[in-house]
């Protein structure tokens, strides 16, 4: 009998379920990056998601054209709040718009064309990326050779990124294929007026809701200087000269080890993995990316004034959601960087789930819940339906897909994924997210839900009740 009863017709998603428990050894043996069982209505994104929502996409000052049809770059556009200090980064979108005569006749023309224009329209742009998809790959357009003429065309790097949907079996493929892609490319090609020793890049921070002026004042206020972003609010212009960082810390280690591990085998750049989400793990990324430069001492002084400044309004929000259990699903890595923030606000982590998490994920989140946590890898719908009105969580922390279902089940929900205020890094960052779970939690809204909801005759909450 299938874990769930929603999965009674597909029982490979069986795999993909675990419950922590004992004779385990300690190891996370649950099935993830493998292809999506056909019926299985997964929430995952394509390569071109991954690659132009998440990495190519918050580079402030690149014009970022999809070539393909115009429903793959739908979504390119105002979904992710990956802001920046740019006027036309989050204002606009590009796509080549291929139609039916140019998939017979092929789009090679008509990209050169969308790349000149677009550049002649925004002549403030330091570089186009382009973003291929399924149907400019499976035609066989050349996109690198468009690349390369538009390149001396319009004296700009035009950089073509291989991330066509099908390449891989979620959004994680594009991750890859950006980094490999920004560093094949722009890595070490120009160097920097001043080559500071004490400098960093941040690595898988993408800016979310502006999550970086949470925590950059804090790495600057020991005295560091940081090179690049990868890829939040970052220029062209920074991406190029980001070799010359002595160390790279690593936000996201799903979506930015690559472009850290090409730096260390072709540069010697060495990297620390850190979680700048909670305070504890934010002290430890400020100590540990200290401790490399011997700035130990400052870097103490930094958190004790910090953490001073925010404990009052965090000791305020941990009485509030003490006790709370949750059900965490995120892309990837936030599901384990979260565990640990939660329970300092003494919270529990009673699920977990990732869309797109590697075999590395789903070891750590073991790592992080108790005995009896439900982790399941890439849930549908209807699992995540079943889960929530069997698990009972107080709190639903997903994204913006999964709102709805929530909503509609009257769970307290947090978007996890885009925020609700925001940003959630850093120190203050986590007095605002205490505030809007607090929030989602107080809300009589999910009362009201939960009197007025008739189950449907014969449904899920009826079986499941
Ligand atoms: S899977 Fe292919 S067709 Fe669909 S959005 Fe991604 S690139 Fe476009």
């Amino acid at each position: 009998m299938a874990v769930l009863k929603c999965d009674a017709t597909i029982p490979e998603r069986d795999k993909h379920i675990l419950i922590k428990g004992e004779g385990q050894d300690g190891k996370c043996s649950i099935a993830c990056n493998s292809a999506t069982t056909p019926g299985d209505m997964t929430e995952r994104g394509c390569t071109y998601a991954g690659c132009r929502g998440v990495v190519g996409g918050p580079v402030q000052d690149a014009i970022q054209l999809t070539h393909g049809p115009i429903g793959c770059a739908f979504f390119s556009w105002g979904y992710r709040p990956h802001i920046a200090d740019s006027d036309f980064h989050m204002k606009y979108t590009f796509v080549s718009d291929m139609d039916e005569s140019n998939v017979v006749f092929g789009g090679e023309k008509k990209l050169l064309q969308s790349i000149i224009e677009a550049n002649e329209a925004f002549p403030e742009a330091k570089g186009v990326f382009i973003y291929n998809t399924c149907t400019t790959a499976l035609i066989g357009d050349d996109g690198k050779d468009v690349a390369k003429i538009a390149t001396e065309k319009i004296g700009k790097p035009v950089v073509f990124f291989p991330c066509e949907g099908f390449r891989g079996v979620s959004q994680s493929a594009g991750h890859h294929v950006g980094n490999e892609t920004i560093f094949k490319n722009l890595v070490g090609t120009a160097e920097p007026e001043e080559d500071s020793a004490y400098s960093i890049n941040i690595l898988g921070d993408y800016n979310i809701k502006g999550d970086l002026r949470t925590f950059e004042p804090l790495f600057e206020a020991i005295g560091l200087n940081i090179v690049a972003r990868f890829t939040g609010n970052v220029k062209v212009d920074e991406l190029k000269v980001m070799h010359r960082a002595k160390l790279n810390v690593i936000h996201c280690a799903r979506s930015a080890t690559y472009v850290a591990d090409m730096m260390e085998t072709k540069y010697g750049t060495p990297s620390i993995n850190v979680t700048l989400w909670g305070i504890e793990n934010m002290s430890k990324a400020l100590r540990d990316t200290a401790a490399f430069f011997g700035l130990e001492h400052e870097a103490e002084k930094v958190i004790k004034r910090e953490v001073a400044k925010v404990m009052p309004k965090i000791e305020y929000y941990r009485k509030r959601l003490a006790g709370k259990k949750v059900f965490i699903y995120q892309g990837g890595p936030r599901a384990w960087h979260w565990p640990e923030l939660l329970a300092e606000l003494g919270m529990e982590t009673i699920g977990a789930a990732t869309t797109f998490g590697h075999a590395d994920d789903y070891q750590k989140i073991y790592e992080k819940v108790n005995d009896g946590a439900f982790i399941i890898d890439n849930p549908n719908v209807p699992e995540l339906e079943e889960i929530l009105l069997t698990l009972k969580p107080d709190l639903f922390i997903s994204g913006n897909k999964e709102k709805y279902v929530a909503y509609k089940l009257g769970v307290p929900f947090v978007n996890g994924h885009t925020y609700e205020t925001g940003p959630y890094a850093g120190f203050s960052g986590m007095v605002n997210f205490a505030r809007d779970m607090d929030k989602a939690l107080s809300a009589p809204v999910w009362k009201l839900v939960k009197d007025m909801a008739q189950p449907v005759p014969g449904g899920l909450e009826e079986e499941v009740a």
